[in-house]
């Protein structure tokens, strides 16, 4: 009698041992910033680890001033490093995939891509360098054709080819989506998969030695973690200040013009002038933008009106003469997130603070990024390796031991 007790004693202790110690084991991240990489990030774990843990600390649950929310949301193939090269191979595919990928019951959203091309043009002084990368992405497998200024004005009749020598024209995997909705269905979908958002702001870290214990919150709030993920975008340099890390990305304003055009003009792809404006589509209209020569960090999200008229405007009247009757309907402002070292993403963990990771840095090019990178930072937190792409190059020990991975295709 007494034997029987002691063992189902034994047995109920064993499992509460076991139990707790899933508990105690159990992945708890916390991530800080709910744009689309922290949930992209958000769903990619909720989706790999059904079990885990997973909070995401958004201070602005309307994202007002988020970059993902502010975003052109282009995506393209044509990039100088095959890093990213392969990241929008993986990205393409999986927003061709959206609406399954992404449902909530039988609720499918639709991010309304277009693989309409991106069309890179060059003078003779950037022609070497637009073949260079092009060599760099047919070796990689993208489907990206050279053409000369006879091609380019066979296809594109509305385009002045009169100064060009070359250009580059994505034929498959490039275009562009509605990036918001892409935010909404991550978000919702890892919410729907078990992920936890919590509005606050952060404003500090408890560390024990190398690694972060706890995430502290304006209002006070402690949130315990096993792994922390820098994903607050633009701030990102003001979370990492927080735990004593120069992390090199600043906040860049960008204008995106909103411009209309009573000229007919198909096809048009995102086009990349060698002055280095852009424009493409929106509806039935058009957006633009460039970078400022004087790019200085933190300005105010006002959009820079008085650029259209002595800076874009010309530029765009010259490259396609019907401009010259554009007009223009309205502006935003946001910000790139700029890393100034090399103008890539910076990935993983900190060399001297083990779970605390980042995913930042990504210089204009991370709407496209964020469905690969959200899974890649995933494995890395439940794996401990990256698994399905390797982004080596892009891991955060680059910046720590001056190894510079330099992207030359970056965009306005
Ligand atoms: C004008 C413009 C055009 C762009 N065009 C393209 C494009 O064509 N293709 C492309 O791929 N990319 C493009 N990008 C870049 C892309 O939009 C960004 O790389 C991407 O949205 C970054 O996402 P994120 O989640 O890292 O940042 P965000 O969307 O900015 O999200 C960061 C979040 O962190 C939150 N946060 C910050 N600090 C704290 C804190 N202390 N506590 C709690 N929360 C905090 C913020 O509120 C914010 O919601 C463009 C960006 C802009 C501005």
């Amino acid at each position: 009698m007494f034997d029987k007790v002691e063992v189902r004693y034994a047995r109920h202790t064993r499992h509460f041992r076991l139990d707790w110690m899933r508990v105690w084991m159990r992945k708890r991240v916390v991530v800080i910033g709910g744009g689309v990489m922290g949930s992209a990030l958000a769903y990619w774990l909720t989706r790999l680890d059904p079990s885990i843990s997973v909070t995401v600390v958004e201070r602005d649950l309307t994202y007002a001033h988020a970059s993902s929310a502010l975003s052109a949301a282009s995506i393209r193939q044509q990039f100088s490093t095959p890093v990213n090269i392969r990241v929008s191979q993986a990205s393409i595919a999986f927003l061709r995939n959206a609406a399954a990928e992404l449902a909530v019951d039988d609720d499918t959203p639709n991010i309304m891509l277009r693989e309409a091309g991106y069309l890179y043009l060059a003078v003779p002084a950037g022609a070497a360098e637009l073949a260079q990368a092009h060599a760099v992405q047919k070796a990689c497998g993208a489907d990206i054709a050279l053409m000369d200024p006879a091609e380019l004005e066979k296809r594109f009749g509305w385009l002045n080819t009169s100064d060009l020598s070359l250009g580059s024209l994505g034929l498959k995997g490039e275009g562009w989506f509605d990036g918001y909705a892409l935010l909404m269905a991550f978000a919702r979908k890892a919410r729907n998969q078990g992920a936890r958002y919590v509005n606050a702001e952060v404003c500090g870290f408890a560390v024990d030695g190398t690694r972060v214990t706890e995430v502290i919150a304006a209002d006070g709030s402690r949130t315990a973690c096993t792994h922390v993920v820098n994903a607050a975008g633009p701030w990102a340099r003001r979370i990492a200040a927080m735990v004593g890390v120069d992390l090199p990305v600043f906040a860049r304003r960008r204008t995106v013009y909103v411009i209309s055009c009573p000229a007919a003009m198909t096809p048009f792809p995102l086009l990349i002038d060698p002055t280095g404006f852009w424009i493409r589509p929106e509806g039935t209209k058009f957006i633009a933008g460039f970078s400022p020569a004087d790019d200085l960090d933190d300005q105010p999200l006002e959009p820079d009106y008085g650029s259209f008229e002595s800076h874009l405007w010309p530029a765009l009247a010259h490259r396609i003469p019907a401009f010259e009757e554009a007009k223009l309907e309205r502006a935003w402002a946001g910000y790139f997130e700029m890393n100034t070292v090399d103008h890539n993403a910076i990935l993983g963990p900190h060399p001297s603070l083990e779970n605390f990771l980042f995913m930042n840095g990504f210089s204009g090019h991370g709407m496209q990024q964020a469905p690969v990178i959200g899974r890649a930072i995933a494995e890395l937190i439940l794996l401990g390796r990256f698994d399905i792409l390797d982004l080596s190059d892009l891991l955060f020990t680059r910046i720590a031991e001056n190894r510079p991975l330099r992207e030359a295709n970056v965009i306005g």
